[in-house]
């Protein structure tokens, strides 16, 4: 069975929609993006495009590749204070310049809608409430939309990357799975991924995941992007694995959809917490 990401983005998104007009939210997401990274600017275009969609305002901060690190940390300290400004996103990568980790972390934790903020990583650890990156968040919400169940799966996890691997590794352990993460050093990767319940691969290496290392009857999840000639390809290959697994995410089309209905979903639980003081 196909884990339809577009389909669940959809129907999260229409329910928002619904809310936001009914209770005449005022929600706006501010946006920096410094330089020209060209993937930077199709992924903003995608959040730009739903937010709109469900009565979002998006304003976006496009600065010139060569902006001093001082102007962008002015820059969110004046958005963390403007008080219709919801939610702030600093677009991965930055010049080299910029200092990336140091620039987020300035975020107002209430204002950051990717959870990357030092104060939301820090409950994520400690398994308390927090605000969840939203790959992270949007694959258990995907994961929960099929009633797959994550108590007691054990699953794995391929890749330890700060944006998806190990943060999730942590909101999986608090959803109490058992959680075995895997790495470019991991020795026989195959025989780990071949005793997970749920698969799920966050790596950016086309093709990693064939049919001999995945359980039959399991659940796949695909994180990884990678670009060739142009074409999305995944870590997982697809055509081959579909067969064995009991669930697969196509990718596209799967956990990428999620991410962007998670930043709304996100935005919302912000806006819930601004009105609750
Ligand atoms: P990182 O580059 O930070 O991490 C990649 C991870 O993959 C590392 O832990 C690395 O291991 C591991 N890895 C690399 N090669 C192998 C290998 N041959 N076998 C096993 N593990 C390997 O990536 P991110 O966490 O930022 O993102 C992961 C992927 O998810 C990317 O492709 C990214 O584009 C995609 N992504 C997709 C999103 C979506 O919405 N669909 C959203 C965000 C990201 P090591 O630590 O040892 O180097």
């Amino acid at each position: 069975m196909i884990l339809d990401g577009k389909k669940v983005r959809d129907e999260i998104l229409a329910k928002i929609k619904k809310k936001i007009t009914k209770e005449n939210l005022k929600i706006k997401l501010a946006i920096i993006l410094v330089g020209d990274d060209e993937a930077s600017k199709i992924y903003i275009k995608n959040k730009e495009k739903y937010c709109k969609l469900v009565g979002i305002t998006v304003e976006k901060y496009l600065l010139a590749a060569d902006t001093q690190e001082l102007e962008v940390i002015n820059l969110i300290k004046r958005l963390n204070n403007d008080t219709s400004v919801t939610g702030i996103i600093l677009q991965s990568p930055v010049p080299k310049a910029i200092n990336f980790d140091k620039c987020s972390s300035l975020i107002d934790y209430k204002k950051d809608v990717d959870g990357f903020t030092q104060h939301n990583i820090y409950n994520l650890y400690l398994g308390k409430k927090c605000i969840l990156p939203c790959t992270v968040k949007g694959i258990i919400r995907l994961l929960d939309y099929y009633k797959i169940v994550i108590s007691g799966a054990n699953i794995v996890i391929v890749g330890r990357g700060n944006i998806v691997g190990h943060p999730l590794s942590l909101a999986l352990q608090n959803l109490d799975a058992t959680v075995t993460v895997a790495h470019s050093k991991t020795k026989n990767l195959g025989d780990i991924t071949k005793n997970a319940d749920i698969l799920i691969s966050a790596t950016g290496v086309p093709h990693l995941i064939d049919e001999n290392m995945v359980k039959p009857g399991s659940v796949v999840v695909d994180v990884g992007i990678s670009r060739i000639n142009g074409n999305i390809v995944g870590d997982v290959d697809f055509a081959k694995v579909k067969d064995i697994a009991e669930y697969i995410t196509p990718n596209p089309g799967g956990v990428g959809p999620m991410t962007v209905a998670m930043i709304i979903d996100n935005l919302i639980e912000m806006k819930e917490e601004e009105k609750n003081g």
